[in-house]
């Protein structure tokens, strides 16, 4: 199959605190998205890349993709997750047939981890990263602890994901008609009633939300470097 990467870069970051959007927060003085670009540039099942970006941030998000060889195209991205998926999607040229979404916010995920999830389309519509839960699970009440949640059989999804190409057009038509909208690609996709598989996550393919998430990144990522 001939995969292309989304990279969904246009989020603000607002919940990071910053003045710039998520893809162009540096960390060891490189922008989240050239991260994001390298390991796509690092996994030889990925042929092409459309990135997703802020509508206003466009030449400054296409300076720093624009250095990666396998760059199709940045695209506007909207006003939610999904909708900049779809506007990336719908760049993808004729002649790809999977997609593999990705997060700008997950710097460190790894090219063998794009391979894996490709691979797994050999049995399956769709395939995510996911890692079990290890901590306790607590429901709130209020501001009271309501119950707690049994961990069996839950697991935290990660990106990158990927899917065929066709289905993930198909449940994002699907999704559009009644207005859902989930927190990952994979939701659009399972509610559609496509086979979404899971290959393990790696807990270092970190996602950067809070302030907090950085600095921890910035730590990892000298650690990575030294
Ligand atoms: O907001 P959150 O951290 O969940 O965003 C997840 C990913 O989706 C980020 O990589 C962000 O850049 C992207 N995003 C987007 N378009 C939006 C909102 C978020 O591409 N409108």
């Amino acid at each position: 199959m001939r995969a292309v990467a989304l990279v969904a870069a246009a989020g603000r970051g607002e919940r990071l605190g910053a003045d710039v959007p998520k893809a162009l927060l540096r960390i060891s003085g490189r922008p989240l998205l050239d991260f994001a670009m390298q390991t796509v540039d690092a996994c030889d099942e990925v042929e092409a890349v459309v990135v997703a970006a802020p509508p206003d941030r466009l030449d400054e998000i296409a300076d720093v993709a624009n250095v990666w060889a396998k760059l199709i195209e940045v695209v506007e991205g909207g006003e939610s997750r999904h909708a900049s998926i779809r506007a990336a999607l719908a760049a993808v040229p004729d002649g790809f047939d999977a997609v593999v979404c990705h997060d700008v916010a997950r710097p460190f995920a790894s090219a063998a981890l794009f391979a894996a999830v490709l691979i797994a389309l050999d049995h399956a519509d769709g395939a995510v990263p996911t890692l079990p839960v290890h901590d306790t699970v607590k429901r709130m009440n209020g501001s009271e602890i309501g119950e707690t949640v049994p961990r069996d059989g839950l697991v935290l999804a990660q990106t990158p994901q990927a899917f065929r190409r066709r289905v993930l057009e198909a449940a994002h038509r699907a999704a559009a008609v009644d207005g859902f909208e989930g927190t990952d690609d994979a939701a659009l996709v399972e509610r559609a009633g496509y086979k979404v598989v899971s290959v393990p996550g790696d807990p270092s393919n970190l996602k950067l939300t809070t302030a907090a998430d950085l600095r921890v990144a910035t730590a990892l990522a000298v650690g990575l470097r030294g």
